[in-house]
């Protein structure tokens, strides 16, 4: 564990303060498995913990992708998130985290995002980890309502973004939250479009399409 993991220096997005938070050397880790909507398995560890970085100091929370704050918005979205979501005090996650303090952190980093108004991919990524880590806990219900939420926010990433991940990601990712979710006229029209020739490049197609086809398989299983 302790080769697997190291210190990381960063600098809170809200007060400045300079702390170290644990990593994981992505070299260190191999993957034993993925899941239709890209959930990975490693062996021993699990990298999701720690892809949160939350200030010791005033218990701000972030990613690596979060945008900086403008000086003039740091003090009213710092009240406005810490009001909501730090009634408890500041936690300290800078350490080794187990299960409860991953998902505490994901929780605090959808707050933050929420309160930055950050955009709708970042947010869809998180409430992913959230139904992933619940997933792996056996959790269902929980996984559906973070499911529910991200397909949410995908479907306005999709609709409103243009960036470098692609429609391809966002047709994916929008038709296996809705298989997932039991919505099946919607994940028949998400995928229909994601299997058009134009995607055909795309890395993750074969994923998708056995996921679609193990739907069908079992629907003609079981009528
Ligand atoms: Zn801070």
């Amino acid at each position: 564990m302790d080769n697997i993991l190291y210190d990381k220096h960063y600098n809170c997005l809200a007060c400045d303060s300079e702390f170290k938070t644990k990593k994981v050397r992505s070299g260190k880790i191999r993957t034993t498995h993925i899941d239709s909507d890209l959930c990975s398995y490693y062996d021993g560890i699990v990298p999701y913990y720690y892809e949160i970085n939350i200030c010791p100091q005033c218990g701000f929370a972030f990613t690596d992708s979060f945008a900086p704050l403008k000086t003039n918005q740091k003090q009213m979205i710092y009240e406005d998130y810490a009001k909501r979501y730090l009634p408890q005090g500041v936690p300290n996650l800078c350490d080794e985290r187990d299960e409860h303090e991953a998902i505490l952190s994901f929780r605090l980093a959808l707050g933050a995002g929420f309160a930055m108004k950050e955009q709708p991919k970042l947010l869809a990524g998180i409430c992913m980890r959230l139904a992933w880590l619940h997933r792996m806990a056996e959790r269902p219900e929980a996984e559906h309502e973070f499911l529910d939420a991200a397909n949410r926010f995908f479907q306005v990433a999709y609709e409103t973004q243009q960036d470098s991940l692609g429609d391809a990601y966002y047709l994916h990712m929008l038709g296996d939250t809705s298989l997932r979710l039991d919505r099946i006229s919607e994940a028949r029209r998400w995928f229909s479009q994601l299997f058009a020739p134009a995607n055909s490049g795309y890395r993750y197609i074969e994923l998708a399409r056995d996921a679609w086809a193990e739907h069908r398989y079992e629907q003609e299983t079981t009528n």
